[in-house]
């Protein structure tokens, strides 16, 4: 059974034992993934952590075993080498099961060496109440017409839970008892795995405002870059809780009317003439003051989101970052300044700086003087 299991939960053993009862399999391998080629642009928990979750939730069933395989992997980790090395284990004329989310079994026909691991094991997609099922079994019909009914489905009741639902939960310290065993619950607040801690700041009055104030694409492209900023603190060990805020307020200035007049009402003097597509940034500091945020870095965060500076504080960076590669974003650019992010966040900071300047080119727009320093800087840190 392969999932990404960040974290596994029991619509997941639900669903491996309903399986297991249902094709008379023996025993079943919890995979969780490693670096799926196709997540290059998610926000996934390390592998070693999603894999002790599995272990955790699996031990004590002695059907079920948690695999290492993918966790050890190095590099882009695809189901045909996994497969290959489970079957190689095996013995001889064992017949071998694949068991995943449903949503995978669309895309399995582009999956590396799909047809040689059709060839070698079945694949059963389980699916969650509400399943647009109809679309899936015609797309199973089709396959299945090629594939000698490779493909199979079953619906499973429990997959009500999710786990994108339990992270939700967990990050603002909601319940998540009964969702999935008892250890995983505990490791999970053991490692403050998900929790965000935004001390008194109000979110739900922040979304108010901005759900009232940006356009529908600004708010999702905000809420991206949130949880975007999220992952990358939690990945180099900053404050997620402030990295959270700094990436919902970030743009919250962006829909309003950014003339000199609106700015001298409100005390901000910092608006720059010559560009007037970047003062949102200052302007965003003020009125994230008027949410309640007092913190010097969150603010300096998002008024230098923009224009990016040199000697950026770590959660200036994070934000900076984030902002350019929320999945909104071009996947292309995603990729690259992922891969610098992969290496340190100052090699991300002058992909992102390059990317922005490369769009500006384009637009026949003038790049800010502190865009440029902060380019010469931050290349000159990576000589
Ligand atoms: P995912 O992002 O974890 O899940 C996508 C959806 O399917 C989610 O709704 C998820 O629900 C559900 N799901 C995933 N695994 C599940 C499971 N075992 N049981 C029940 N529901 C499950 O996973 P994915 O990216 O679709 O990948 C699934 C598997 O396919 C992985 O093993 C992955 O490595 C493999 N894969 C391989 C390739 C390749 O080789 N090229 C390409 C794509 C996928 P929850 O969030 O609640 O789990």
């Amino acid at each position: 059974m392969g999932g990404t299991f960040d974290p596994i939960h029991y619509g997941h053993l639900v669903a491996a034992e309903a399986v297991r009862s249902e094709y008379g399999i023996e025993r079943v391998i919890f995979i969780p993934s490693g670096n799926p080629p196709h997540k290059v642009t998610k926000r996934v928990t390390n592998a070693e952590r999603r894999y002790l979750m599995t272990e955790l939730a699996t031990v004590n069933n002695p059907y079920f075993y948690a695999s290492r395989l993918e966790t050890d992997r190095p590099g882009s980790t695809y189901t045909i080498d996994t497969v290959s090395e489970i079957s190689r284990i095996c013995d001889a004329g064992t017949e071998l099961f694949f068991i995943t989310g449903a949503d995978a079994i669309f895309s399995i026909l582009t999956w590396k060496d799909a047809r040689l691991l059709l060839s070698m094991c079945a694949f059963i997609g389980v699916t969650r109440p509400g399943y647009n099922k109809s679309s899936l079994m015609e797309h199973i019909g089709n396959v299945n017409e090629q594939y000698e009914d490779r493909l199979k489905f079953l619906e499973v009741p429990a997959l009500a839970i999710s786990s994108t639902d339990i992270r939700r939960r967990a990050e603002f310290g909601k319940a998540i008892k009964y969702l999935l065993p008892e250890e995983v619950e505990t490791y999970i607040k053991k490692h403050d795995l998900y929790r965000l801690d935004l001390k008194d700041f109000d979110k739900d009055n922040a979304i108010k405002y901005l759900s009232e104030n940006l356009t529908e694409k600004r708010f999702l492209h905000t809420m991206n870059v949130a949880w975007e900023a999220v992952g990358i603190a939690e990945r180099l060990g900053a404050d997620k809780g402030k990295a959270y805020i700094a990436g919902l307020l970030h743009d919250c200035a962006k829909d309003v009317g950014q003339t000199p007049e609106a700015f001298k009402d409100i005390g901000v003097e910092t608006y720059d003439g010559a560009f007037p597509q970047l003062s949102h940034g200052p302007l965003g500091a003020k009125i994230a003051r008027e949410l309640g945020v007092n913190d010097e870095d969150i603010l300096n965060a998002i008024t230098y989101h923009s224009t990016g500076r040199k000697e950026m504080s770590l959660l200036e960076k994070i934000t900076f970052v984030a902002d350019a590669v929320e999945p909104g974003r071009p996947e292309d650019a995603q990729r690259e300044i992922r891969a610098a992010l992969d290496q340190d966040i100052n090699g991300a900071v002058v992909s992102a700086l390059k990317r922005k300047f490369e769009y500006c080119a384009r637009k026949g727009q003038s790049v800010h003087p502190l865009g440029r320093e902060a380019l010469s800087y931050y290349e000159s840190l990576k000589n």
